[in-house]
């Protein structure tokens, strides 16, 4: 019997097991997930991409946002009202992956906030909109070796299974039984828990909707965020490029309708910036 079993190793169930461990050494947790260990995951292929230790960021550039706007970078104010303690609990999970990484010069963006403003007014009279944020930038190759030292750290103090998909979740003697369809060796056994939590990511969105019907659980619709990459000469956005990125491929691409108007919609390349709008250039 285990104190919490935690569908799914993505940084939610990372940082569920750490911030757990912190709290009570002795808890017995079990991670599972349907995906494989990070260092058997094909960066290019299927189901790897977003599957396995690390979740769906494992491959990504770790871009972390430590912003309190809410116009930018999610909707977990909707759930802490406390905007003190949503800063702290930003600054831990910040605090944390600079714990677990080799690499300590890692910069954050958008700190300069003076000359964030002049940008600002700057693009406001070009009607476009800046959105602003504080970005710890980890870059993919560290994102990937922080990763690694969380499992390294984790591996002898909580049970991770990996290639094993949940089927179920049923309360059962004031606790939970979890079925385990076990993907190397094709068969099916159970564990029970304390404790379950769902952290399956938006892989796991079919599964999470069907426990929390049979669970008589409500569900409610929140934002998708789709980014969209639009790319410029180097001139054009000097001086965002200078104070916010260190590295930048540029290229104009016009309207398809309008070709003197270049759609602005676009986060940069290592960057806390994001502009909405467009403009005539
Ligand atoms: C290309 C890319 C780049 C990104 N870049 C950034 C970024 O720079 N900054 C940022 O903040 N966010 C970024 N994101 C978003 C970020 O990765 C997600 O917000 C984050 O991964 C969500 O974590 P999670 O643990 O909730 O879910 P996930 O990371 O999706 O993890 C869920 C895990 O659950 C497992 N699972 C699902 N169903 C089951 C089941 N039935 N049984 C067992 N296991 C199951 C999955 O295999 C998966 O490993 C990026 C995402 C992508 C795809």
């Amino acid at each position: 019997m285990y104190d919490i079993i935690c569908i799914g190793a993505g940084a939610s169930g990372i940082f569920l097991a750490l911030s757990l461990l912190e709290k009570n050494a002795n808890l017995k947790i079990l991670i599972l997930d349907k995906g494989k260990a990070l260092t058997d995951r094909n960066r290019k292929k299927g189901a790897d991409v977003v599957e396995g230790f690390g979740g769906a960021g494992s491959f990504s550039d770790g871009k972390l946002v430590m912003s309190i706007e809410r116009e930018y970078g999610g909707n977990l104010q909707d759930y802490i009202h406390d905007l003190n303690l949503f800063q702290t609990l930003m600054n831990k999970v910040d605090e944390t992956y600079m714990r677990f990484s080799d690499k300590k010069d890692i910069r954050v963006y958008g700190d300069a906030d003076r000359d964030i403003e002049k940008i600002k007014m700057r693009a406001g009279r070009a009607g476009l909109h800046l959105l602003s944020a504080r970005i710890r930038h980890l870059g993919t190759d560290n994102n990937y070796e922080i990763l690694k030292n969380m499992f390294v750290y984790l591996q002898n103090k909580v049970d991770i299974r990996f290639l094993s998909e949940v089927c179920f979740i049923e309360p059962k003697d004031r606790g939970f039984t979890v079925g385990i369809r076990d993907l190397a060796n094709n068969n099916e056994y159970q564990a029970s828990s304390k404790y379950c939590v769902l952290a399956p990511g938006r892989r796991g969105m079919k599964f999470f909707k069907k426990v929390a019907k049979d669970l008589g659980l409500p569900l409610i619709n929140n934002q998708v965020d789709i980014g969209v990459r639009v790319e410029f000469w180097s001139h054009v956005m000097d001086i965002v490029i200078t104070m916010t990125v260190r590295k930048l491929q540029i290229r104009t691409m016009p309207c398809l309708f309008q070709p003197n108007l270049h759609n602005l919609s676009m986060t940069l390349l290592g960057t806390a910036r994001q502009w909405q709008g467009s403009a005539m250039l």
